[in-house]
């Protein structure tokens, strides 16, 4: 009787959380870059991004330019708080960005401990190479530290695999 109380919580745990988008990382021991943050960060990323991004931020340090993720991987939630911010900091509401999906990053060149905008377009051409738009591209509003990977049919497309269920790891099937 008792083993079965503390059993049947735990199956309605994994009934109920079976459905839901909870992301897979992957392991941060494999992302070594001068950055444990980024590290981590790489690790929350779209599976389909990880190592094109692992990859920019190793070629940009082989140049002297150490670069952080600064955001990557944003929940719904997390987005719509960001949303609510007054003065307004982003466009996007919950599921309108690349970033719900794993499939942006935002990067920040770190140089002596300190911000540094001196290297944007340096670090733009490495990015680019590995097949990430950038925000700084953009005609209307310019996102420079924004990378992402670009899907057919946009957010809008991603967001329809998202509520049918097309995931793997709790990731948007693209
Ligand atoms: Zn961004």
């Amino acid at each position: 009787m008792n083993a079965l109380l503390y059993t049947l919580p735990v199956i309605a745990y994994f009934v109920i959380n079976k459905n839901k988008s909870k992301i897979v990382q992957g392991d941060a021991a494999s992302f070594k870059t001068w950055d444990k943050y980024t590290n981590q960060r790489i690790t929350n990323l779209h599976p389909s991004i990880r190592t094109d991004v692992y990859r920019a931020i190793q070629e940009l340090q082989r140049k002297g330019i150490n670069v952080r993720i600064a955001s990557g991987y944003r929940s719904f939630k997390e987005q719509n708080e960001i949303f609510a911010k007054v003065p307004k900091v982003t466009k996007a509401q919950g599921g309108q960005s690349y970033h719900n999906y794993g499939l942006a990053v935002d990067v920040y060149e770190i140089k002596s401990g300190k911000l540094y905008e001196g290297n944007r377009k340096e670090i733009a051409a490495v990015f680019k190479k590995f097949g990430f738009d950038w925000g700084g591209d953009w005609p209307t509003f310019k996102d420079y530290p924004h990378f992402q990977k670009t899907v057919k049919g946009g957010w809008r497309e991603l967001l329809k695999k998202q509520k049918a269920g097309k995931l793997k790891n709790g990731y948007v099937i693209i």
